[in-house]
């Protein structure tokens, strides 16, 4: 599932966006359709060599992000290319789906995309004010929003799917549960919930002292939550090494972080769950010091997949 950065300017500017700092933003020429597709072209042609930063080796999925990838002027050119030269592949793509809240856009993105598709949305609160002071976003992104995940609800066809991401950190806990119950009630038809601890780096450092809280305290905040957060039809939870949450939220746990993002302590090695965790953050490490994080004991009544990105199931009543 390599992430391709399809387009690096943006519409909003999210105080944790964990995008790079410096002239990120100003590289339109390495991403027009023409760099797109010559990079493509090398991914699909393999030989060892890593065209996308993430996931490159990964070859299921493409997830396309930005910045804003339905901004890139030739959008559509580019989702239809990739549909040409990877018919096998699902399609995934993160957005705040502004653009979206056009019928006629988010109709011919849906006809454009096929199946199976995906799209994760970023939601930031509840309610305007909160969603467009946490998003950097102008008057009316938050209505926006809201009118492209409707969109996207209602157009959808079979096998396309809608999730809502929220990434947490300091600024979003205050409205987590009403944002949750506003989710719950305006989108129940929503496939998925996903909470993402965030990345501490990039352009989330201008803002750190405003964002940062211990992955514990934010997990101790998530379990007051538990009874809102079982109803939704799935909920994930991303980034969180299983030693930060009770274990009651194990089942929710995902582990997508690239493995060259994270690091282990030394104590990690007599960690019984440590073949199931998804690690530290490097970042995470550095600047919080991660002394909330230690061995725990491996509960019972968890039942293990097998399965390395999601390795425990509902507990067994
Ligand atoms: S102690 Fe280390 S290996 Fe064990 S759950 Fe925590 S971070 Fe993961």
């Amino acid at each position: 599932m390599p992430d391709v950065p399809l387009w690096t300017d943006c519409n909003q500017a999210c105080a944790f966006c964990s995008n790079p700092t410096g002239d990120f933003r100003e590289q339109a020429q390495a991403h027009s359709f023409e760099a797109l597709k010559e990079k493509l072209a090398r991914h699909k042609a393999g030989g060892g060599e890593r065209v996308f930063a993430k996931f490159d080796e990964v070859r299921d999925y493409f997830t396309l992000t930005g910045g804003e990838p339905t901004m890139h002027p030739r959008f559509f050119d580019v989702l239809e290319h990739i549909k040409r030269e990877f018919p096998e592949r699902e399609l995934r793509m993160l957005s705040n789906a502004r653009t979206l809240a056009s019928e006629p856009f988010a109709r011919r993105l849906l006809d454009a995309a096929g199946i199976p598709f995906e799209t994760g949305v970023i939601l930031c609160g509840p309610d305007a004010e909160t969603h467009e002071r946490i998003a950097g976003a102008a008057k009316g992104a938050f209505s926006q929003t809201v009118r492209g995940i409707e969109n996207l609800l209602r157009l959808r066809k079979e096998g396309q799917r809608v999730e809502i991401r929220m990434v947490l950190t300091a600024l979003q806990m205050p409205s987590l549960r009403a944002t949750l119950k506003f989710i719950g009630e305006r989108f129940p038809e929503a496939d998925r919930v996903t909470l993402i601890f965030f990345e501490m780096e990039g352009r989330s450092e201008w803002r750190f002292d405003d964002l940062k809280i211990e992955m514990t305290e934010c997990a101790r905040q998530l379990d007051a939550l538990y009874s809102i957060l079982r109803d939704f039809r799935e909920l994930r939870l991303y980034h969180f090494p299983l030693c930060a949450l009770p274990a009651r939220l194990w089942p929710f746990v995902w582990n997508t972080l690239d493995p060259r993002k994270v690091v282990f302590k030394l104590e990690c090695r007599d960690c019984p769950v440590r073949l199931s965790c998804v690690g530290i953050h490097k970042t995470y490490a550095r600047k919080m010091g991660a002394g909330d994080l230690r061995p725990v004991e491996r509960p019972s009544g968890l039942a293990p997949t097998g399965f390395p990105f999601h390795p425990f199931e509902a507990l067994r009543r």
